[in-house]
């Protein structure tokens, strides 16, 4: 069967009732019943679930679909089975059923009623499920949140990375990856992890054009700034992100104190109390959440109207996926996010007990959410380029929505600057992370570069003229443009690309704008 004999529109009425596909997703379902591989990668609420779940149900044979958490599990094959008078439709695989259960799930599957099984990963490495997976037939496997197969996802599963080779097992069928994880190195280690090369990539943009992105100085009063805020913001709901459990329960109490109706959720809080916090907000009986990370998973509510983050994120992409929770009914979303480089300090001074290798990544990490803050270019081009997406910020969707494009600092003419700083990044010979770069440039040594040997080259202090705040600022907006690229691979190795070396051979007016002063930070305890 493929997709040229069923109408794919009429069947997504029929199972869906919805009269037309969303995004890219009659593409996606097109190139999975032609058997290719396929890899999607969409931003949460895309609709990336129908993406399997049509062809599923529409082809012959069970689909497997590998999924990280069992409520999301669950709730999808309540999902599925509200739309069959057959509840056989759609089954979860896990050792939580009873031997009955499990003979009821395999008797459904071999009758051919089945289309959709939903496995934990831990569930596929057991010896008797491939066994028997492998005795029947399986129209497609789909990974589900597979940015859990990298380190560099903000939710590595190792028991991801074994999935290729159960897969292997089960014969030739297609495969589908599904992320709303955008970093081209996380894409990268899918494809290479589920020997997916061939497979046909689907990306959806990640421009949430509804979205406003703003970032403030974390003062001593980032509460009354907080409360300020949400007044004027009053009957909207909104979440207020923390990383600490200790400071949830804090800024919930004083929200309270001043008349704003809060509660606060965290993985400390027993289920019952968590499950009610929750319900609370969803039935808008409270204005407002403040969470720790562990809010939001299969959150729906579509008009959370504001996401503050208290303390900085530590990865760009968690920012992203606690920020897109914000304005999901495509109205107003106000991202606040308080940056002080304090906390920068603590969360690395936190990370600094993890194994070698995971602090590496985290640091890395943490860096450009620095850069993020600090910039002074239009944060939603920054936000896009982290995500391998190119963004005009003068005319692309929701250009203005953010501080920075909004209040913009005068810009002045660096076209020397871009090509010294070109110019030191070629003859370093690609050894340097911008530290390094920006050192050779103010002329500041240290063990890295004294090993080199730069502080006697030619070159070594050209840059004197400005400061290493300028400098670094430069190099942010530099990479932006793609004039050099940050290697994730090794940490951040600066490199120039083929646009900069035309860039130097061929230099035109580059106006920088100069980076936000954050020095007036105060302290604020994050981690306990
Ligand atoms: P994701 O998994 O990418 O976060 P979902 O699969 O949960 O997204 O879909 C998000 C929402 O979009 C759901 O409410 C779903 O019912 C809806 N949706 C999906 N496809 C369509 C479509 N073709 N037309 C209208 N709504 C759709």
């Amino acid at each position: 069967m493929n997709s040229n004999e069923i109408d794919i529109h009429k069947e997504l009425k029929k199972y869906f009732g919805f009269s037309q596909f969303k995004g890219l997703q009659e593409q996606v379902i097109t190139s999975l019943m032609n058997k290719q591989n396929t890899f999607v990668i969409m931003p949460t609420g895309g609709g990336k679930s129908l993406c399997y779940q049509l062809p599923a149900l529409i082809q012959e044979g069970t689909a497997v679909v590998v999924s990280p958490l069992i409520a999301l599990m669950k709730n999808q094959v309540d999902a599925i089975r509200s739309l069959s008078s057959e509840n056989g439709i759609a089954h979860v695989l896990n050792s939580s059923l009873t031997k009955t259960e499990t003979a009821q799930v395999k008797k459904d599957i071999t009758s051919g009623l089945t289309k959709l099984l939903y496995v934990a990963p831990e569930s596929l490495t057991k010896e008797e499920n491939v066994a028997f997976l492998k005795s029947v037939p399986i129209s497609f496997v789909a990974i589900d949140e597979a940015h859990c197969i990298s380190e560099w996802g903000h939710d590595f599963r190792p028991e991801y990375r074994n999935l290729k080779n159960i897969i292997k097992q089960l014969g030739d069928v297609p495969v589908i990856g599904l992320t709303a994880t955008a970093t081209p190195k996380v894409q990268e280690d899918i494809l290479k992890n589920l020997e997916m090369s061939n497979a046909v990539t689907f990306k959806a943009s990640f421009n949430r054009p509804n979205l406003y992105y703003e970032v403030r100085t974390k003062t001593k009063n980032v509460e009354s700034d907080i409360i300020r805020f949400i007044k004027q913001h009053k009957g909207k709901s909104g979440v207020i992100y923390c990383l600490s459990r200790k400071k949830v329960e804090a800024i919930a109490e004083v929200l309270k104190v001043n008349g704003i109706s809060a509660v606060p959720y965290h993985a400390g809080l027993d289920a019952k109390t968590r499950a009610k916090h929750q319900d609370m907000f969803l039935m808008e009986d409270v204005e407002v959440v403040v969470a720790t990370i562990a809010f939001g998973m299969g959150i729906d509510k579509p008009d959370v109207r504001f996401v503050i983050h208290h303390d900085i994120p530590k990865s760009l992409e968690s920012y992203y996926q606690e920020t897109g929770r914000a304005g999901r009914d495509g109205g107003e979303g106000h991202c606040l996010a308080y940056y002080s480089y304090k906390d920068v300090e603590k969360l690395e001074k936190f990370m600094s007990g993890k194994p070698v290798a995971e602090q590496e990544i985290g640091f890395a990490l943490l860096q450009e959410v620095v850069a993020y803050a600090e910039t002074s270019m239009s944060r939603r081009k920054f936000l896009l380029h982290y995500f391998g997406e190119e963004f005009d910020s003068e005319t692309g969707e929701g250009a203005d929505m953010d501080d920075n494009v909004r209040n913009p600092k005068t810009k002045v003419e660096a076209k020397n600057e871009v090509v010294k700083l070109l110019e030191v990044v070629r003859d370093t010979k690609h050894l340097y992370k911008s530290k390094e770069i920006v050192f050779t440039l103010i002329g500041r040594v240290n063990a890295v570069i004294k090993a080199h040997r730069t502080d006697s080259q030619s070159f070594f202090g050209c840059g004197v003229a400005h400061d290493e705040k300028y400098w670094m600022a430069l190099l942010r907006q530099v990479l932006v443009e793609g004039f050099l690229s940050k290697d994730i691979e090794t940490y951040g190795i600066v490199k120039i690309t083929q646009k900069g070396l035309d860039f130097i051979a061929n230099p035109t007016s580059f106006m920088m704008s100069e980076d936000h002063e954050y020095s007036d930070a105060e302290d604020e305890a994050i981690v306990t």
